[in-house]
């Protein structure tokens, strides 16, 4: 969704302020790409299952757009998957656009989870990145949301805001851990260099706080700090950003289906702006070695829009597509599966790649155990909370060597 209320002054995603006479055009855009996914698919060799148990409506502030244009999104959706019963279905919200009626049209979607791109409860903080919202606000919507009944809310923070502190850190994570969220995430701040903020990070300037920024250093201390005070405080860590409170008289946590779905590997579907596939090849590409299939629509609005009709849609995807081999197939279990706290499972990658492929690995796994990285956990391997912090280079290890080795 590239539509959003005011640009953040650290973002470059394809998404900004645009006059509300784009929504109508863009959703129209949006439904006839789902109502074309089952040739899409069988077009670019995937294989696809109309079964679906996660629905993720997000990027910029789907929470903008009219009742009418959620229900238009999601009517296509359900006109043309099985969305099973107890599908999660989750919509971004940036607090302050949840009015009433926003909640009528999710409830009535069958929206049952929101996300919500709080980043800071202090609100010099937020205002310093552009975001509009009050600390009384976002606790105000998270309370209507409850009374509504969506309790399945997620909140955003990020570590390195402008203008913070260690306390005031402290304050943000005491508001969520007290809010009784059932899912957090916390990003460290990225700042894209073509953004507002990164311009004036290099080039200097007072206009976007760029002097307020905490250094790499200490924003890894908030994070490390962000680990330990949500683990305190009931919400225990499981992936590099992502932290969940125990299910209610179950096992397991409330996770994020959607994103486990990246991490894990599971097949999905992205439409709109900017927005990534993934599917399993069918019969004939795996035939000749291919495992799965790759494509995303452009990565600008303007870009996205030029596409009039199903042709020509066709034609971007199949422009983007990449054919991922057995190869790329091990070196995304890796570093997609080690996001995870509880890491990746060598025996089920023997399973699946064989012996020789996961051996292969052996000497950078022994390298990354040796420099306190990885660590073996049962039949496992794992970020240890040092390998979370240099996740990066982790990832490019295991793709290097996996180069050298498999070629
Ligand atoms: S960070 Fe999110 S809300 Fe802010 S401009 Fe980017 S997409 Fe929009």
């Amino acid at each position: 969704m590239p539509f959003c209320r005011t640009k953040c002054s650290f973002c470059n995603f394809a998404s900004g302020v645009f006059s509300r006479a784009l929504f109508d055009r863009y959703v129209g855009q949006v439904c006839a790409e789902i109502e074309a996914a089952n040739d899409t698919a069988r077009d670019l060799g995937g294989q696809l299952d109309c079964r679906v148990d996660s629905i993720y409506l997000g990027g910029g502030t789907p929470s903008v757009l009219a009742p009418d244009q959620l229900q238009r999104l999601f009517r296509a959706v359900r006109e043309n998957f099985e969305v099973e019963r107890t599908a999660e279905i989750t919509v971004e919200c940036a607090p302050g656009t949840i009015s009433g009626e926003v909640i009528d049209a999710l409830l009535g979607r069958g929206v049952n989870r929101v996300s919500l791109g709080v980043q800071s409860f202090v609100d010099k903080e937020s205002s310093s990145v552009g975001r509009l919202h009050s600390r009384a606000i976002t606790l105000d919507d998270i309370a209507r949301l409850r009374s509504s009944g969506i309790g399945n809310i997620s909140i955003d923070l990020i570590a390195g805001l402008p203008h913070q502190t260690e306390e005031s850190w402290q304050l943000s994570l005491g508001e969520t851990i007290g809010s009784g969220v059932p899912h957090v995430s916390v990003y460290m701040l990225e700042v894209d260099e073509d953004s507002r903020l990164g311009t004036e990070l290099l080039a200097g300037g007072s206009r976007y706080h760029a002097h307020f920024v905490p250094d790499d250093d200490r924003t890894a201390d908030l994070y490390l700090a962000a680990c330990e005070s949500l683990e305190q405080g009931g919400v225990q860590q499981y992936e590099i950003s992502n932290f969940a409170r125990p299910v209610t008289h179950g096992i397991g946590l409330r996770d994020s289906k959607h994103n486990l779905k990246y991490w894990t590997r599971q097949p999905y579907l992205g439409f709109g702006v900017d927005a990534h596939s993934m599917l399993f090849a069918g019969d004939d590409l795996h035939a000749t070695g291919i495992e799965a299939v790759r494509f995303a629509t452009p990565d600008s609005l303007e870009g996205y829009s030029a596409a009039n009709d199903v042709a020509a849609r066709a034609e971007q995807l199949l422009a983007s597509r990449t054919l991922v081999n057995a190869q790329a197939a091990l070196e995304e279990s890796f570093f997609l599966g080690l996001r995870l706290n509880r890491g990746v499972s060598v025996t089920a990658l023997k399973a699946q790649f064989g012996d020789q492929a996961i051996g292969s690995c052996s000497t950078v796994i022994a390298e990354l155990i040796e420099d306190g990285l990885v660590e073996h956990w049962a039949d496992r391997l794992r970020l240890t909370s040092k390998g979370r912090l240099l996740s990066n280079e982790v990832f490019a290890r295991f793709l290097r060597e996996e180069t050298v080795d498999l070629h």
